[in-house]
């Protein structure tokens, strides 16, 4: 983890404010007050690929550091010759340091992870799919290919936050009807599911695809309201679950097939919002805080033997291929609140006690423990500051932080 722990705090290069020049420029002018507003802008990354961003608050932090050694919190008689700084984080600047690069569409055809097994395959209902009917799902999905695509951008260009995805689901629903599939809709407050029942007993296969988007600021493809956009290439997943209802919806295919196939287009499977969604469960809208644990809740999943879902990847993969995943990291979340005790900063500061330093002195015992990662654990903590004051001239008595703790599962 040394490495990493050293990349992030490899600054120098990037284009935010030198603490040391430009965020002291006040030092030498008592008794007036000077209002900067800093931007700190570094770089998107996935947090499980952390070398490759650059975490906006790290840098933030360094400087809120600098600015401390030079800050002096004095009392109203000594005060002429001092200069009080105070840095308080807004939550849009500071709320998303690290956030899930933009992945290229990618058309999958599903259809051939569930038939592609062959000799092999334990459902012998699958086996009994001949080449010839799997060619024919596929020729049936690449002469739709344009349409499928269109699906894909159509939904890159109207994201949708967890538990909201109305529109998603809507774009989802026209194609089922389309295709003359029955659903059911509203599942988890957005989910929907359709089923293939094929002409044999067999099986039943669930086909994934995800309908939430990230919030991403300043994200091309942004929704300019909600900074929603489709970061982690879930547009990508629907439109290749909606390719393989195209290619498997057909007479010739279903007269073959042993067993049933759902196509389900599931809500929030990104875990943000957390409060919005804590209040979702307080209204007794839901019951979990994403939407896969939600459905499962709900008994959506009892009627599925298997399930399967694709997902995009980093551009650093090369075109065409495609992984299988052996594990996966698990994680918590953690709400954390730090409480001062508010005073003014300018009239009397020594009478307040400052959480934000609280929280940074909490950001820095959490990065003193990465050397202490070891690289198989798969560790990964990366938390944000949702609130960081309330005025700038108030000592911050109430400061919030969110983060998550990922590890490899056993
Ligand atoms: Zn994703």
């Amino acid at each position: 983890m040394i490495p990493i722990f050293s990349r992030l705090f490899q600054t120098s290069s990037l284009p935010f404010p030198n603490p040391s020049k430009r965020c002291l420029q006040i030092a030498n002018r008592p008794c007036a007050i000077t209002v900067l507003h800093l931007r700190w802008l570094s770089k998107y990354s996935h947090v499980s690929t952390p070398s490759t961003g650059a975490d906006a608050a790290f840098i933030l932090h360094q400087t809120a550091w600098a600015l401390r050694r030079k800050n002096t919190s004095v009392s109203q008689k000594s005060q002429r010759k001092k200069t009080i700084s105070r840095p308080i984080l807004s939550s849009t600047i500071a709320s998303v340091p690290i956030v899930k690069t933009a992945m290229k569409l990618c058309c999958m055809r599903v259809v051939t992870i569930l038939c592609g097994t062959g000799k092999n395959c334990v459902y012998r209902g699958i086996i009994m799919i001949a080449d010839a009917l799997k060619q024919q799902v596929c020729n049936t999905i690449d002469s739709r290919r344009d349409e499928i695509i269109h699906i894909g951008e159509s939904i890159m260009d109207a994201p949708e936050l967890g538990f909201k995805e109305q529109r998603t689901a809507d774009r989802v629903k026209e194609t089922l009807e389309d295709l003359d599939l029955s659903y059911e809709e509203g599942l988890a407050l957005t989910g929907v599911k359709a089923v293939l029942r094929g002409a044999k007993p067999g099986p039943t296969i669930a086909l994934m695809g995800e309908l939430d988007a990230l919030q991403v600021p300043g994200h091309p493809r942004a929704d300019p309201k909600t900074q929603a956009a489709h970061a982690c290439g879930h547009n990508a997943q629907i439109a290749g679950l909606m390719g393989a209802a195209m290619g498997l919806v057909q007479p010739e295919i279903t007269e073959h097939l042993a067993g049933n196939i759902v196509f389900f287009a599931v809500p929030a499977e990104e875990y943000v919002e957390i409060n919005y969604r804590i209040g979702l469960i307080k209204s007794g809208q839901t019951t979990f805080l994403t939407g896969k644990q939600e459905l499962v809740q709900l008994g959506q999943f009892d009627d599925i033997d298997m399930a399967i879902m694709i997902h995009t990847t980093g551009p650093d993969v090369s075109a065409g291929s495609m992984g299988l995943s052996p594990s996966s990291n698990g994680f918590v979340a953690k709400n954390i609140r730090f409480l001062g005790k508010a005073s003014h900063a300018g009239g009397s500061p020594e009478k307040g006690v400052n959480a934000l330093y609280a929280a940074q002195l909490s950001l820095s015992a959490i990065n003193a423990q990465r050397e202490t990662f070891r690289d198989e654990d798969c560790v990964r903590v990366h938390p944000i500051i949702t609130k960081g004051g309330d005025l700038v001239n108030i000592i911050p008595a109430e400061v919030t932080m969110e983060t998550y703790v990922r590890a490899k599962t056993a």
